[in-house]
């Protein structure tokens, strides 16, 4: 399960519904799922904010092009901006997946929890098979 607990923590990343993403404390907008796209990184990426005033920025010490952001409501810390990251000379966002809350353009709220679940459920067939996937382990309930 290694490569779920990892998939757990970044349950964003490689998630691409259509809606918003909103700070997890205090429910401002922060990006659409319209700027968001798929990076190399570790977290997800977007390419711009929601709205002029969703995020605060403070510049990260010792790091050129690098702005530390939190939400601008709340001050909720998200992650960092880096400058001229695109192909294009934008920025990339990258935003840690705790922070953020997804809404689907659909009006269905979507919990952190259950996208974990989902995305922890998907059969991804590990290159690496040192350990045998653990198939029986579905009706177990932790917490
Ligand atoms: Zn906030």
């Amino acid at each position: 399960m290694a490569f779920c607990s990892w998939k757990g923590e970044e349950y964003y990343r490689d998630h691409f519904r259509s809606g918003t993403y909103h700070c997890v404390k205090c429910n401002y907008g922060l990006f659409s799922s319209l700027s968001k796209y798929k990076h190399d990184s570790r977290l997800p990426a977007f390419a711009t904010p929601l709205n002029k005033d969703s995020l605060s920025k403070v510049p990260e010490k010792n790091r050129r092009l690098t702005l530390k952001v939190s939400c601008g409501k709340c001050g909720n810390p998200l992650g960092h901006e880096f400058q001229r990251d695109r192909k294009d000379g934008g920025s990339r966002f990258g935003i840690v997946s705790q922070s953020l809350k997804f809404v689907a353009s659909f009006g269905g709220m979507e919990t952190s929890k259950e996208t974990e679940k989902k995305y922890c459920a998907s059969p991804y067939s590990s290159s690496s098979s040192s350990t045998p996937p653990p198939s029986s382990s579905s009706s177990s309930s932790e917490d």
